[in-house]
């Protein structure tokens, strides 16, 4: 039997009624900022399931999710995945107990899977006759999956500088994909859809944006939950997630409160959004906390995460938790993602790294304290974009098989001597 109370306003906690709940709250909206819902739970007597309770994947906690009894999750294997410490690099930044999620581990390869298996089995649930969502591929390509996988059809609208991987991946899993103009142009005709068809939308499309299905969100807190399990049934004290409009930073924030409230750790971790454009640490900074709009360039390597504006529940899981917001420059974030392939043997999408390039600038200020444990959750892996780390990588070397051709190759390409 799920915790699962109701929905509400995350600023003002007004309640959904009758509205639709992926264009966020009305009240909110009146008062010129826009905001999502969330759902809520009443945990009281609540408790941590044993490590095997005969559900499949992430489901293993839904009763910490907004399912009815009778759902039928659409499970390919979700969650689940490794803490890893990381000793080589953490020693390089200055954090002695630096740890990563490696949410690469999923099925699409990106943390998104998480959120869609949870839309698409709401999807199911409801009868809805598709689903539909705005991504450039992370969270396409896992909505591609989980439809097809409940037999259900998937648009996918996009932007055409999408890497070519992304949009191969999607179409491979077996969506309709669209490119627009622009990213705007794309929460255009999704909303279209999503009123004419009813279809199920699993990323939002509001404008100033406010984050995606609050149900589906959900689907983020058992990241809180396995890695508390994984530090041996103890909390963290950073947790950096990448931030755009902020559903898996909100989420896992979510888990955490949710240990808290249980009794399980004393306090939640402070969250970390990183992002590229800093919108989120100007508007804590600037304006009230109230969500803005930045400068941005053309293209990021970051593109899963380059947004201009925050969304209110980014903003609401950094102020909820005293936390930070820290940013990352492209030269910045591909150093840092081929210092994690090079020490530790994983190769994380530039989105991704940017948490450890967060970390590292929150620990040369001072704010990381030597006994610290710090979750940079790695949302998504370098085989998705390989062609921006390929930019800064040396050619490879063709030789005949001789000792000095070797020599010269290992030392001109890579400055290695033997
Ligand atoms: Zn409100």
């Amino acid at each position: 039997m799920s915790y699962f109370k109701d929905v509400r306003c995350i600023r003002c906690g007004h309640p959904l009624g009758d509205g639709a709940f992926f264009e966020g709250c009305p009240v909110c909206h009146a008062q010129g900022i826009n905001v999502n819902y969330t759902t809520t739970y009443d945990l009281k007597g609540a408790k941590l399931p044993p490590r095997d309770n005969g559900q499949p994947g992430m489901y293993r906690f839904r009763e910490f999710m907004p399912l009815p009894d009778d759902a039928v999750p659409v499970s390919i294997g979700e969650g689940n995945t490794p803490l890893l410490k990381l000793n080589r690099l953490g020693e390089k930044l200055g954090i002695a107990n630096l740890y990563v999620k490696d949410e690469a581990r999923n099925p699409t390869l990106s943390y998104k899977d998480r959120l869609c298996s949870l839309v698409v089995t709401k999807a199911l649930h409801d009868k809805a006759p598709a689903v539909t969502i705005s991504s450039t591929g992370n969270h396409g390509a896992a909505a591609a999956a989980y439809s097809a996988a409940a037999g259900l059809p998937c648009v996918i609208f996009t932007v055409p500088e999408v890497p070519q991987t992304m949009k191969t991946l999607m179409q491979a899993l077996g969506a309709c994909v669209i490119g627009t103009p622009t990213a705007h142009d794309r929460w255009v005709i999704m909303e279209k859809c999503v009123r004419e068809f009813g279809w199920m939308p699993a990323s939002g499309f509001m404008a100033p944006p406010i984050g995606s299905n609050c149900y589906g969100i959900d689907g983020y807190k058992p990241i809180a939950f396995e890695t508390f399990e994984q530090l041996g049934n103890k909390g963290a004290d950073l947790v950096v997630v990448p931030a755009c409009y902020s559903d898996g930073l909100y989420g896992t924030y979510k888990g955490w409160c949710d240990l808290k409230e249980m009794g399980y750790i004393e306090k939640v971790p402070k969250m970390v959004a990183a992002e590229v454009y800093a919108p989120i640490e100007t508007a804590l900074a600037k304006n009230d906390g109230k969500p803005l709009s930045m400068p941005t360039n053309d293209w990021s390597v970051s593109f899963s995460i380059a947004t201009s504006t925050a969304t209110w529940q980014g903003i609401e899981a950094v102020r909820g938790s005293d936390g930070y917001a820290r940013s990352s420059s492209d030269e910045e974030t591909m150093q840092m993602q081929l210092l994690l392939g090079s020490l530790e043997g994983i190769y994380a999408e530039a989105s991704s790294v940017t948490t450890l390039v967060a970390a590292a600038k929150l620990a040369k200020e001072g704010k990381i304290g030597p006994d610290d444990k710090v979750v940079a959750v790695l949302t998504s892996t370098g085989l998705k974009d390989p062609g921006s780390t390929q930019k800064v990588l040396p050619a490879v070397p063709t030789i005949q098989p001789e000792m000095d051709e070797l020599r010269a190759a290992l030392k001109d390409a890579y400055g290695v001597s033997i």
